[in-house]
């Protein structure tokens, strides 16, 4: 068992090592981020134990108590719906929130007892059930909030149109990279288990993996 979980990781990396090559970057600039959403604390140590560090939720209530017994040397990402209510907690027990959207969000951010990294997610293919920003709003709400204090602006994030095919993704993904370059954001968090090598081609920083480490949910 403990073979399979090592393969899935090593296979998951060369393919992220060859997509960068392809492109020529370093593999360096591409963080693996292990979506652990539904998965229990003993898979999650399995891949720390392989040495990944990055972990995401998407849920405070189910991430909560594996963020409390898991090693502090984990970075935790909170990649679901931003609720404002929760919005405080979420800032002072992960490291980065991808889902920003809104004003309200960041001013209960603020209250938190630490910094927090940050990066505005954005609806790049204008779906009506989605969150984040439509393109067109991006600049102005990044313009606005580029003193946001200790909630320190990144970059974009971005969860694309379902499509089987991932070359689909490519005109979304290099138009976000647009969009962030523009605003001057560094971080550009995008690509899931199908379509990650696109997204590091179109210049991704930050690829969010479930299925394709864990299994399917
Ligand atoms: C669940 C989820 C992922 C991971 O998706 P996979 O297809 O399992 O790799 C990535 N990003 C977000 C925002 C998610 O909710």
């Amino acid at each position: 068992m403990s073979n399979e979980w090592q393969n899935r990781l090593a296979t998951l990396q060369e393919r992220i090592a060859r997509a960068c090559e392809s492109s020529q970057r370093d593999p360096a600039s591409v963080t693996l981020i292990a979506v652990s959403k539904t998965h229990p604390i003993e898979s999650i140590r399995r891949f720390y134990d392989l040495g990944v560090r990055d972990f995401s939720e998407s849920r405070l209530q189910e991430a909560q108590p594996k963020i409390e017994v898991l090693p502090g040397d984990i970075r935790w990402h909170f990649i679901g719906h931003l609720q404002s209510n929760k919005a405080k907690k979420i800032a002072s027990l992960f490291d980065v929130v991808h889902t920003v959207c809104k004003e309200n969000q960041i001013a209960e951010m603020r209250k938190a007892e630490r910094p927090v990294d940050a990066l505005i997610e954005v609806n790049i293919a204008a779906e009506s059930q989605k969150s984040g920003l439509l393109v067109s709003d991006v600049e102005q709400f990044a313009e606005k909030h580029l003193e946001w204090e200790q909630v320190k602006f990144r970059g974009l994030m971005t969860v694309g149109p379902i499509s089987d095919n991932a070359a689909d993704m490519q005109p979304y993904f290099r138009q976000l990279a647009e969009i962030n370059r523009k605003i001057g954001g560094s971080w550009l968090s995008m690509g899931m288990s199908h379509d990650f090598e696109v997204a590091i081609q179109e210049g991704s920083t930050h690829v969010r993996v479930g299925t394709a480490l864990f299994g399917a949910r």
